[in-house]
């Protein structure tokens, strides 16, 4: 069982109400269960809504309690992005799920890149970073040859 950023499986949870189909992410469904999740959505964020950034720092912050994530209606939407990354970790809890594969650089998703203001960084969403704080192996669609490479 593998967990998935639902936009990835063609949910229309992004932002902007689309998705991010990816067809090597779907093809995994013939030799794993996929299970879809949208942090963001499961945080309470409506969809579609306003596009978010971090303002300093990453995920990792923000789950210190760090309030560093903001819309670009200048909003801050930090606490909605730890909810959702809390009730993330709790799926996989449930499902004994060790695995994620997430949207590369999304504020909740990304695992070697997010967006600090409008520039491209390193650094891992909220999500990403509470879920491999945890031990569940985090890769981006980008790392899915890796899969089946042992843990280390
Ligand atoms: S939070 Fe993750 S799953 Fe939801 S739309 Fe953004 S990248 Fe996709």
């Amino acid at each position: 069982m593998i967990l998935v950023s639902a936009c990835l499986l063609g949910l229309r949870c992004c932002y902007n109400g689309c998705n991010n189909t990816n067809q090597s992410v779907l093809d995994l469904r013939k030799k794993y269960i996929l299970v879809p999740v949208c942090p963001e959505q499961l945080g309470g964020l409506q969809t579609p809504r306003p596009p978010s950034f971090f303002i300093e720092g990453d995920g990792s912050q923000t789950l210190q309690g760090i309030d560093n994530l903001k819309n670009n209606k200048n909003e801050n939407v930090s606490s909605l992005f730890r909810r959702g990354a809390e009730d993330a970790l709790k799926i996989c809890q449930l499902l004994n799920i060790k695995t994620a594969i997430l949207k590369e650089r999304s504020p909740s998703c990304g695992t070697h890149y997010i967006y600090l203001k409008e520039k491209l960084t390193k650094g891992m969403g909220v999500t990403a970073s509470i879920l491999k704080s945890n031990d569940i192996r985090v890769m981006s669609e980008n790392d899915i040859r890796r899969l089946d490479e042992r843990k280390n």
